[in-house]
């Protein structure tokens, strides 16, 4: 019997077989990183996959039955997949995940365009929690849609393929940045000061009206048919450009945008597609987690009662009894512990790179504000099940208290009636344009989704 506690880390003692097992989970992870940037082609990324596995799109008007293989795309930014299985909901409940696909960003202003010093830039308005400064002086690519009048909506992806151009913010040279360095760091860029550059050449054709401004509208007329106000339709962000890379000698880990979430997101839908018959699982991928879940496509968004309701009058079953039954994995990620900032941890109650999934009994901030508390009896539960089907985990809290303080989705869902506990993965550098993660974290988390579908209630 282990009387004392100790974190495991999954790289001490890894056999070859697990460890190629880990690398190759990740190699179909990058795959997902690099085209699923943002919520809306993450949400794709998910259909296409479906679909290879027999799911079908969802119909609110559907009766359900035992088998059926469905997805709901709510507005191309939020998708619930969901599989009927052959165990009674009212005495199993329904088996949810629930990670979000949008990352921090730099989005698009509606007016976005303008030319100062015959340079023309996009002005953008971050999204979610954003160090500024990092955002500057590195690759950025575009990404998004633009609807045309009439219906015709412009898919938008530049930056991403070796040919094409990128975009860039800039920062002041350090020669003239005195100032600039006597700043607190939160405040040495301003959030107006976030604007790309896009172009520099006049429109040698039109002398008259020439300037860099109308030679870039000229250019985006012929390449996607738009026009000025055509921006005010749009969902148009920047990200960083480029593709998910091995970090270290010995490709331990993983630098990507975008790990929050996507780094929950792929395995939970890895987790449903390979799961059993057995249970009935509903995996979601959110949007508009970074800016508070609101809105029509955020975890608060009734969509989901919805579909959930839909799923309970299909089998005749009472939809408070479901819920009241259901369970709830919360997919997001936690601060890793960062030896080089250790006075922002707690170091007992800290997670840490490689040593598996991590339990997050509550989040929030100061005194447990705006957090749902797990139950002891829900975190007991994920510990046997985990310990019994060979899952590495740990429990982590983020950072010291009153150092700051996060939240995720867990409470909404809670706030439904249903036992929810977060469970994810230790980041490095969270919210950077460049985030770290452990590639044995990712695949534990696959292993820790796939025995929650499969696992009794
Ligand atoms: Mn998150
Ligand atoms: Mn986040």
């Amino acid at each position: 019997m282990d009387l004392n506690y100790e974190r495991k880390n999954i790289y001490k003692n890894c056999s070859k077989q697990d460890l190629q097992n880990i690398f190759d989970f990740c190699e179909g992870y990058k795959d997902f990183l690099n085209k699923g940037k943002t919520e809306r082609e993450a949400c794709a990324y998910a259909v296409k996959l479906c679909e290879e596995n027999g799911y079908k799109p969802f119909t609110f008007a559907e009766k359900l039955k035992v088998g059926d293989k469905r997805y709901f795309l709510n507005r191309d930014k939020s998708i619930f997949i969901v599989k009927i299985g052959t165990e009674d909901i009212e005495k199993e409940g329904v088996k949810i995940m629930a990670a979000h696909v949008d990352s921090p960003r730099l989005d698009l202003k509606p007016n976005p365009l303008y030319e100062d010093a015959e340079i023309a830039y996009l002005k953008t308005h971050y999204y979610g929690g954003i160090k500024k400064y990092q955002w500057t002086t590195i690759p950025l690519a575009l990404h998004g849609v633009v609807m045309l009048r009439g219906g015709k909506k412009m898919q938008v992806c530049v930056g991403e393929d070796e040919s094409d151009p990128v975009f860039c913010i800039t920062d002041i040279l350090p020669h003239l940045s005195a100032e600039q360095n006597a700043k607190p760091i939160a405040t040495a860029i301003s959030g107006e000061a976030l604007n790309a550059m896009v172009g520099g050449v006049y429109d040698s054709e039109d002398e008259e009206n020439s300037s860099v401004k109308n030679a870039i509208l000229k250019l985006l007329n012929q390449k996607y048919g738009i026009t000025e106000v055509d921006f005010q339709c749009s969902e148009l962000c920047f990200v960083p450009a480029g593709v998910a890379r091995d970090v270290g000698f010995d490709k331990a880990f993983l630098s990507s945008y975008g790990h929050d979430d996507k780094v929950c997101a792929y395995p939970e839908l890895k987790a449903i597609l390979d799961s059993d018959d057995t249970h009935t699982v509903i995996a979601v991928f959110a949007d508009k987690e970074e800016t508070g879940s609101d809105g029509v496509t955020g975890m608060q968004s009734r969509v989901f009662s919805d579909v959930l309701n839909t799923v309970c009058a299909s089998l005749n079953a009472n939809p408070m009894q479901v819920r009241y039954k259901s369970k709830c994995i919360s997919a997001d990620v936690n601060a890793g512990y960062d030896p080089h900032f250790a006075e922002a941890y707690e170091k007992r109650n800290s997670a840490y790179l490689s040593c598996g999934v991590d339990v997050s009994k509550y989040t929030g901030s100061r005194g447990k504000g705006g957090t749902s508390d797990a139950n002891a009896e829900l975190v007991a539960y994920f510990r046997d099940l985990f310990d019994d089907n060979g899952v590495v985990w740990q429990i982590g809290e983020i950072g010291k208290i009153d150092v700051g303080g996060g939240g995720t989705v867990a409470k909404f869902i809670a706030n439904m009636g249903i036992d929810t506990l977060d469970i994810g993965v230790a980041v490095l550098s969270m919210h950077a344009p460049y985030e770290i993660v452990s590639k044995a974290d990712v695949y534990e988390i696959y292993k820790a989704m796939l025995v929650f579908c499969n696992g009794k209630n």
